[in-house]
């Protein structure tokens, strides 16, 4: 079936032609286009939005705003956004990196959805219609988003507190087995005093480990100090089960490589 491609200047424009029925926003289309090339018919039309602040970065101080439309590998390769390149370079290969977009990956289901679980520890808001609301909600309800996301913002700390983990089985550019990012905060004794914790494949979307953090909070990172916040690493999740790993194998590695993490 052909697909009818239509691309608007702006947000607003694009927003009203995304009411019509079979219309689909189209990002860098890592994810809808091959949906479309393997058969899904549910998708006859694609819109797409060039308005200029949907590619932007904009860092100011400690303050990030990413236009949805960025790419993986712009954040990559942007020197305000060091601390996360990382978290973009974990995104399949160089040729997804270069189409991947961060409003894309807000949508991409388990095992996809890695520098997803990097906003999500940082606490980051997701712009959309002229509002903003906690990442956290938006992923609570994004089946129910029928409007463009136009950015993401967030509070990037250029001297530390921000760790990432991709723990995948074909290297360097395997789908997760899990995703892991930490925010973490600490007083001067050491202890952390603020953790947030986001957490790739053990849900059908990124989620945050709430009983870690808790866990976290006046304890030293030592073997010991995180020992807690380990054994209740799994707490609420409900992992997904695919060809790379069970739902049981994520279970049993996820203390073993947020150890690493949080030791590292
Ligand atoms: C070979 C391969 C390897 C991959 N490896 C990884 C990986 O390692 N890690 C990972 O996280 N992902 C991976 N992906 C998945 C995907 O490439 C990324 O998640 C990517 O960020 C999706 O973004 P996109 O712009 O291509 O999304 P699209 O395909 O353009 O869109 C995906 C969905 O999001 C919606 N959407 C996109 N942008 C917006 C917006 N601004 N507002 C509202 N809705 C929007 C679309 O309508 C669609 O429903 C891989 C994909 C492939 C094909």
């Amino acid at each position: 079936m052909a697909l009818a491609l239509q691309t608007f200047s702006t947000v607003k424009d694009a927003n009203a032609a995304l009411k019509s029925a079979g219309t689909r926003y189209l990002g860098g289309g890592t994810l809808v286009l091959r949906a479309a090339n393997e058969g899904d018919v549910s998708v006859s039309s694609l819109i797409r939005a060039t308005e200029p602040s949907l590619s932007a970065i904009t860092v100011s101080g400690s303050d990030v705003r990413i236009g949805a439309s960025v790419t993986m590998a712009a954040i990559a390769r942007h020197p305000d956004l060091a601390p996360l390149a990382h978290a973009a370079r974990a995104v399949g290969g160089p040729a997804i990196r270069n189409m991947a977009t961060v409003g894309g990956n807000l949508f991409a289901p388990a095992p996809y959805g890695d520098f997803t679980v990097a906003l999500l520890a940082l606490d980051a808001t997701v712009s959309i219609d002229g509002g903003e609301m906690p990442i956290e909600t938006f992923l609570a309800e994004r089946e129910s988003n029928h409007a463009i996301v136009t950015a993401v913002g967030f509070t990037l700390q250029v001297d530390g507190g921000f760790r990432f983990l991709k723990v995948s089985r074909v290297k360097p550019k395997g789908v997760s087995v899990l995703s892991i990012a930490a925010m973490l905060e600490q007083a001067p004794d050491g202890t952390v005093s603020s953790a947030r914790i986001g957490l790739g494949c053990m849900a059908d979307r990124p989620m945050r480990a709430k009983a870690a953090e808790k866990a976290l909070l006046g304890r030293k990172l030592t073997s010991s100090g995180i020992a807690p916040a380990l054994a209740a690493a799994g707490d609420g999740s409900a992992p997904i089960t695919d060809p790379i790993a069970s739902a049981w194998y994520r279970n049993e590695v996820l203390p073993v490589h947020l150890g690493r993490l949080l030791l590292a």
